[in-house]
């Protein structure tokens, strides 16, 4: 059979790719290795987008310039991105408020308890499941085929130019349906590679095994790797990625936002061996919190435990899982597995190390401790006052960054630099383009809506050629 353009994903990435294509008169397949009920990847998760704007529109409550913007991406990535896919990128944004809600897509003010984000990011109403389904609502109106359960296994590339891929139609269930296709433009939107624990242990070694992978057990970077073997061009790093801190009882994958854990500056973080290892007040939790999945990464059998008292426990969201209680500090050890006098110890060195000072969650307060080390810079109250809570920590893999090289029209850059007429990228299998490293919440997706607009718009362009 044979399309105009195929596209492997079935994320916002793909979807917004498809709209644009199908709007602009393309035939368009997309494959979504999914199944229906799964579909749509790491975006069923998502909340927000993280748009410019010149004005407050009364739900966003202010201004958020390009400029501003662009200070707060150069301060995450350190510098490293690509400058003028970055000025792209945040400049398209400004438009994205009007074209997802074109493709019938609400937005409502930002939800308490995250990150303080009312003024820079748009919120989904009924959050990324919603957004999702007006996307492939107005894909099917606009004539696109969408095939689930069917990934993209096998692509014909040749010399950088698109012939053809191999479908794999049900394939988790037995021997698959395989179906050759060929297509005028193939859009990768197949996501990043961090559901592929292999393919992390490389980076990570064997530390990877203990990772949970906070979206879909689909993104397992297929479609990435059948392009770097066909000569286009990487761009990122392997082990970059967006990892956070997660409650270490959450599922393997698709835990979602849930499990995310606020409480790190509230208290302290032990090791396995009743450690601490980190500052836990650094600074406000929304500057820091992304850190924390690399830290707890690096510790022995890659797991942390929060420890707060009952002066806290009403001070973050908590997360879907009840923490561990205890009357003291030994019985709370034993619950969670730790040495209870070695625990004991610690607790009473940061305690001891406390200096009195005025508790401001909301500001950076002189409750620090003297003479400890790591220190904690702010925030640091004795832990004395029962009940006693703990909650344990896993490193949280939300996406990797390493992927294809695009230029300003989403097409793939060779390793020898030339630039594929057929072959397009969008999302996260493109996002290192932009995030060399770091992260600034909600520009995932706006990543992924600008270059999948982009690039239906470019590919439909080709094919009408
Ligand atoms: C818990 C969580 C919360 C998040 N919250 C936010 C947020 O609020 N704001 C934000 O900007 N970002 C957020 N992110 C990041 C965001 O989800 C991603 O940046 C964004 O969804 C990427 O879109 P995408 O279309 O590239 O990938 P995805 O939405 O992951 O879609 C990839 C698709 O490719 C499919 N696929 C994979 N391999 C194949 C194959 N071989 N053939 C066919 N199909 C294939 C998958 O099934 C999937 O449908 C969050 C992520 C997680 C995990």
């Amino acid at each position: 059979m044979s399309w105009d353009v195929l596209i492997a994903g079935g994320g916002n990435a793909a979807l917004c790719a498809a709209i644009a294509a199908a709007k602009d008169g393309a035939r368009v397949l997309v494959a979504e290795a999914a199944p229906r009920a799964w579909r749509g990847g790491n975006t069923r998760h998502t909340r927000n987008c993280r748009i410019a704007h010149d004005e407050g529109n009364g739900i966003l409550t202010g201004p958020y310039p390009v400029d501003e913007f662009m200070d707060d991406l150069m301060r995450v990535t350190k510098g490293r991105t690509d400058e003028e896919l970055a000025t792209l990128t945040l400049e398209k944004s400004k438009e994205l408020w009007d074209f997802l809600e074109d493709q019938g897509v609400r937005f409502q003010p930002s939800l308490g308890g995250t990150l303080s984000l009312g003024r820079t990011n748009a919120f989904f109403l009924g959050g990324g499941r919603s957004m999702l389904n007006a996307l492939y609502r107005t894909a099917e109106d606009a004539g696109v085929e969408v095939r689930y359960d069917t990934r993209v296994a096998a692509l014909d590339i040749e010399d950088g130019f698109f012939k053809g891929a191999t479908l794999e139609r049900d394939w988790q269930n037995g021997g698959p349906e395989r179906e050759e296709v060929t297509a005028r433009a193939f859009v990768a939107a197949a996501g990043g590679f961090e559901a592929n624990i292999d393919w992390l242990k490389e980076a990570w070694g064997d530390a990877a095994e203990n990772f949970l992978i906070r979206g879909t057990p689909y993104n397992t970077g297929g479609v990435l790797r059948q392009l770097l073997d066909a000569g286009v061009q990487q761009v990122g790093e392997p082990d970059q990625c967006h990892a956070v801190a997660i409650d270490g009882r959450a599922p393997k994958f698709d835990g979602g936002i849930v499990t995310r854990l606020d409480c790190v500056p509230f208290g302290i973080v032990l090791n396995a061996e009743a450690q601490r290892f980190y500052d836990e007040g650094e600074d406000f939790w929304p500057k820091r919190y992304a850190i924390w999945g690399r830290l707890v990464a690096a510790q022995p059998e890659q797991v942390g435990h929060v420890l707060i008292d009952a002066k806290s426990i009403n001070l973050f969201m908590p997360s879907v899982f009840p923490p561990e209680r205890a009357d003291t500090i030994e019985e709370l050890a034993g619950k969670i597995g730790l040495d209870p006098a070695a625990t004991r110890a610690t607790v009473d060195a940061f305690n001891a190390a406390c200096v009195p000072g005025m508790f401001d969650h909301a500001a950076h307060d002189d409750c620090r401790t003297e003479g400890l080390d790591p220190p904690k810079s702010h925030w640091a109250r004795p832990i004395d006052t029962p009940p006693f809570y703990a909650y344990s920590l896993r490193p949280g893999i939300t996406f990797t960054y390493m992927g294809v090289r695009v230029n300003a029209d989403a097409r793939m850059v060779m390793e020898d630099g030339s630039v594929s007429p057929n072959l397009f990228a969008a999302g996260e299998i493109m996002a290192g383009n932009v995030l060399g490293q770091g992260y600034l919440a909600g520009i995932g997706m706006t990543i992924g809506s600008v270059f999948g607009r982009i690039a239906g718009e470019r590919a439909a362009a080709y094919v009408s050629n």
